[in-house]
């Protein structure tokens, strides 16, 4: 695909696409090529780079989802919500904890940093962790000498809009995470604390209600616990945004979970 002067390998237009059905003869009429890129959309086999569109038969970008390549992906079964009781049990000792962990999750294996998050006992913190960090993930098989026209390390909000667009322009991009994908803005930043700041703007409300001549009788309770299972119900929906398998399925990037390390100029 051409644009401003510039050659995305693995993108094209609609325009093109139809243009190319039927200088190819494989279609007879503009109609037909439209169903044939409808279809086509509908079964997954090509998808455009921005998100919910139709087919359409103008400048929208669009790619071929490869079939040849396999895909990083969660291990078949592997879901926090399936951690064993024995990892439950807030008296274990930590290296003892370190061990089991290591046997039911390859995040410790792949990153020896990694904490292990006491959140993850707690139900919607497990379902937000099946998709930002699955239990066990299948990296993608990276052939030795493997290049790459974009590598990203960190899947925070940087890393994720940055390989986002690269993917989708058509470089070939691979996005390295040593924790969980949506990095600091999603867990501890940006949305936990503007699910706080909307509680406390409710409870100053209410408490100041009566400047606006409404009056409550009784007192105004903030319910800490209840707050907080608003603000993980909030946080685990917008984790499905930040999916490692959303990042590697929608937008065809090469998803590799664990701690990348520099080993050469051009060699990560
Ligand atoms: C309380 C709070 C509220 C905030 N509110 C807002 C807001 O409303 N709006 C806003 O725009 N910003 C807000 N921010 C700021 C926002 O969270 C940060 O700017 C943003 O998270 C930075 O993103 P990042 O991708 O640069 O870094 P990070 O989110 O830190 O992501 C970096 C990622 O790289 C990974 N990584 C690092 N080294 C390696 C390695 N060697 N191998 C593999 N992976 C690696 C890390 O695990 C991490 O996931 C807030 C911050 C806080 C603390």
């Amino acid at each position: 695909m051409q644009e401003n002067g510039r050659t995305h390998s693995s993108c094209f237009k609609g325009s093109e696409f139809v243009a190319w059905l039927l200088k190819g003869k494989h279609t007879s009429s503009q109609d037909e090529a439209m169903l044939i890129g409808t279809k086509m959309k509908e079964h997954g086999l090509l998808y455009s780079v921005t998100e919910g569109q139709e087919f359409k038969n103008d400048g929208t970008a669009y790619k071929f989802k490869a079939s040849d390549h396999v895909r990083g992906h969660t291990e078949e079964g592997a879901s926090w919500n399936n951690v064993p009781d024995a990892l439950k049990n807030k008296n274990i000792r930590h290296e003892e904890m370190e061990k089991l962990f290591s046997e039911v999750s390859d995040m410790i294996t792949k990153n020896k940093n990694a904490h292990i998050p006491d959140m993850l006992l707690d139900p919607l913190n497990c379902q937000m962790y099946d998709h930002v960090r699955p239990m066990k993930w299948v990296d993608p098989q990276a052939q030795d000498g493997e290049t790459y026209d974009m590598l990203v390390i960190g899947a925070g909000a940087g890393g994720l809009i940055t390989s986002l667009f690269s993917g989708a322009y058509g470089a070939k991009t691979c996005l390295i995470e040593r924790g969980n994908f949506g990095g600091d803005c999603l867990v501890t930043g940006c949305v936990p604390s503007k699910a706080f700041i909307k509680s406390a703007s409710v409870a100053h409300q209410l408490r100041t209600c009566e400047e606006y001549g409404i009056k409550i009788k009784g007192e105004i309770e903030v319910d800490f616990p209840a707050v907080m299972e608003r603000m993980k119900k909030i946080r685990t929906r917008i984790s499905a945004n930040d999916a490692a398998k959303r990042f590697t399925e929608r937008y065809g990037l090469d998803v590799f979970l664990g701690h990348a390390e520099f080993k050469g100029k051009h060699e990560v």
